[in-house]
């Protein structure tokens, strides 16, 4: 690793950091070390650092910042590129908007409130960058960002740049192409509509009090856990079999929303993981229902 180090301190700009705690990095604030963190500041960074460890067969993954994400106790034994606060520029243009991958969703709302371009509100509170956004085509009630995506340039696995519109994305609930391929968004294009900024300014402030009145937003977690079954909420199915303020360890079913756990303080990501086993397998007991996770796993055998 030390050589991969070197070399990427004398091609690129990027900062490094060896035996990286992702604890530090994931919004749940668990995760072992990863033998190497690497935040590009440009695509010429980000290619030279792919096609390298493509080139040297080391394992890598790519993360924005860390708010879907459950890093196990070990961590991860390869590179991890973090696409998030660096590669962050955002032009607004009347309704077209432009966001490079590492630019924070909720920058990306004030700016566009502030020139009055409407359509992210509902995103409000949503702790991710707009990479992480786009290859999970996250969403909240209801909307997910994809609906208002034009275009996004990806750097692809053998580090080619290409240009996707929409319909080659196979955007769906909480997955797309992008994410299926292992393809690193670089930026996106939206068209949203102009409204007065006071109005979404108003809208923005509505939104994140009803989130903060119905989300645990106080401990640290990776958002809801588990994806909705059809159109019922995998909240009310957990809250339906009295799991609210089940726990393991440090980890705990929220008592403000039950597809959020959250760490109490001190949770290790097994027990995390337990925790998330035994609600699966009684929710499956009681009603019969699989439910399938939502957030991602990394470093787990
Ligand atoms: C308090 C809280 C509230 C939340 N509310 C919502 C919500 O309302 N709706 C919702 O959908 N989610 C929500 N989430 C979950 C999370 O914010 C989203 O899933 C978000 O899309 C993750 O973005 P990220 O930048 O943190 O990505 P990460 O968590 O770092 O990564 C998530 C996945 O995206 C991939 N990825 C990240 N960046 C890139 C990139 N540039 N190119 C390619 N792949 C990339 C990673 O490989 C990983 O597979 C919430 C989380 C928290 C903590």
């Amino acid at each position: 690793m030390k050589e991969l180090y070197e070399k990427f301190k004398s091609l690129t700009k990027a900062d490094l950091l060896l035996n990286e705690n992702l604890s530090k990095h994931t919004t749940f604030k668990i995760g072992g070390p990863a033998d190497l963190l690497a935040i590009p500041h440009s695509e010429e960074d980000l290619k030279i650092i792919v096609s390298e460890l493509t080139k040297t067969k080391t394992p890598y993954f790519v993360m924005g910042n860390g708010s879907n994400l459950l890093v196990s106790d070990k961590g991860f034994r390869g590179v991890i590129i973090k696409i998030c606060g660096a590669m962050d520029k955002i032009k607004i243009d009347e309704s077209k908007v432009f966001a490079q991958a590492g630019a924070y969703i909720s920058t990306l709302l004030n700016q566009c409130a502030e020139k009055g371009v409407s359509g992210f509100e509902f995103f409000a509170g949503i702790p991710a960058t707009v990479g992480g956004m786009v290859a999970m085509n996250a969403g909240s009630w209801g909307t997910s960002i994809s609906l208002f995506l034009k275009k996004v340039k990806v750097l692809t696995k053998n580090a080619k740049t290409m240009e996707l519109e929409k319909y080659e994305c196979d955007f769906g609930y909480r997955t797309s192409k992008i994410l299926q391929h292992g393809s690193i968004v670089l930026e996106a294009y939206f068209e949203l509509e102009k409204k007065d900024p006071q109005v979404i300014k108003s809208r923005l402030k509505e939104i994140l009090k009803l989130k903060s009145s119905s989300q645990p937003l106080t401990y640290p977690s990776a958002g809801c856990v588990f994806k909705n079954v059809g159109a019922e909420s995998a909240g009310k199915i957990i809250e339906s079999l009295g799991l609210k303020g089940e726990s393991v360890g440090g980890a705990k079913v929220s008592e403000e929303h039950a597809n959020f756990i959250i760490n109490t303080g001190n949770a290790t990501a097994n027990d995390v993981r337990n925790l998330i086993d035994r609600i699966k397998g009684i929710v499956f007991e009681k009603k019969g229902i699989q439910l399938v996770e939502e957030i991602r796993f990394l470093g787990f055998e």
